[in-house]
């Protein structure tokens, strides 16, 4: 009846996890997003283009001025040089541009490199593509990939590499010999490199994101895909940005074309006008985030826990057999959130192999009473 890949697919953690914070009035920690409304004035401007603006069925590939705004953020913020009508296609969010990305791109058969931990949509995706996974697993506490990993999943069978930066879960920002040795992998081999970077906005402490794309010889063999959502602390928007050299647009445009055609226009006019006015936004929403970090990771210190450093997204992480607790992450979690009020993730979901079992994901984008509120409820949930 129905294809093997969704017979028995879970819903997924952040859906049962939120669901299971709704039914115990918990603190949500768990799925990733912020307890504020982003700015003021992009919602303003969407609801006044809901009243006065164009509301039928914008252009495919999206509205001219948030691709060209979007082509100017990336050359500001990245100096890339995306040309607006050739290379950029607005989607219904990041998940809708991955979709795309593999349904574009995968043939039956062809390998696809993964990273362990990976966010859970990738591999449902890549399987239902055709797709053959290969991992490649990275290791706390430094999660750092190196050329034996490489050689172990790179053949000459492999069509596509996919991953994400900064890291969801682990908050690694890549180090630039990192990335730099993947772009040697996918040249050597011909491959495409899906980027997930919907978090290349939110990386702390000074550090600079780069995409892979600015690498040698990437230029023309990477998928740049960004999320409004994320840049603007407005989530539940879904507006994606999927970036390629003018042959894989053509391919990519192909496949969003015929998963969701286009997105809300008043919407794409709100993000149009926030990239291009919100160089304060862009300068204070790291910041703000670092100092959410820092309050969380020393309120859970406080109470005991080891707390993983986090260099970027909305997370950090608790090493649980550190902190004393002898429960694998996944048990702990559903304790947490029935017992103890405060719903996260437990990290093990994000691998198919061999997963590590003592690690729990926060997610820190929220008000300080929030943060404060679920530190006390974690300092008992430790206690058992
Ligand atoms: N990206 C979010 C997270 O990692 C989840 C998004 C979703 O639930 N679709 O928490």
């Amino acid at each position: 009846m129905m294809h093997p890949v969704y017979a028995n697919l879970p819903v997924t953690i952040f859906e049962e996890m939120s669901g299971l914070a709704r039914v115990h009035d918990a603190i949500n920690l768990g799925q990733g997003f912020p307890d504020t409304s982003g700015p003021e004035a992009v919602r303003r401007k969407a609801a006044e283009e809901i009243v006065g603006g164009y509301n039928q069925y914008p252009p495919m590939r999206g509205l001219p001025d948030l691709r060209r705004a979007a082509a100017a953020h990336y050359a500001r913020f990245q100096g890339l040089d995306l040309d607006w009508e050739t290379e950029i296609t607005i989607t219904s969010g990041a998940t809708e541009a991955l979709a795309a990305s593999f349904l574009a791109l995968i043939k039956p058969g062809d390998e696809v490199v993964l990273f362990e931990p990976l966010y859970d949509a990738y591999l449902p995706l890549v399987r239902r593509a055709g797709g053959v996974p290969r991992f490649a697993t990275l290791k706390p506490p430094h999660w750092r990939l190196d050329r034996d990993m490489l050689d172990a999943v790179f053949s000459d069978r492999t069509a596509l590499v996919v991953m994400v930066n900064p890291v969801n879960p682990t908050g690694v920002v890549w180090r630039d010999e990192d990335l730099a040795l993947l772009a040697q992998y996918c040249v050597a081999h011909d491959a495409v490199a899906i980027c997930d970077e919907v978090w290349e906005q939110i990386v702390f402490d000074g550090r600079v994101f780069k995409p892979l794309m600015s690498f040698p010889g990437m230029r023309e063999r990477t998928v740049k895909i960004g999320s409004a959502g994320k840049m603007f602390a407005l989530t539940g928007w879904k507006v994606g940005f999927l970036c390629a050299a003018p042959e894989l647009t053509k391919g990519l445009a192909g496949a969003h074309q015929f998963l969701t055609f286009s997105t809300a226009p008043p919407l794409q006019a709100a993000v149009a006008w926030g990239l291009e006015n919100s160089a304060d936004w862009f300068a204070s929403m790291p910041l703000a985030l670092a100092r959410s970090r820092d309050r969380l990771t020393e309120g859970l210190r406080s109470v005991g826990y080891a707390v993983m450093p986090s260099e970027g997204t909305y997370f950090l992480n608790v090493d649980l057999a550190a902190s004393g607790i002898n429960e694998d992450d996944h048990s702990f979690c559903l304790r947490a959130v029935k017992e103890h009020g405060v719903a996260s993730i437990p990290v093990s979901v994000f691998y198919e192999t061999d997963p590590p079992r003592h690690i729990m994901r926060l997610c820190f984008a929220k008000r300080d009473e929030t943060l404060d509120a679920a530190v006390e409820r974690l300092g008992k949930a430790r206690r058992g």
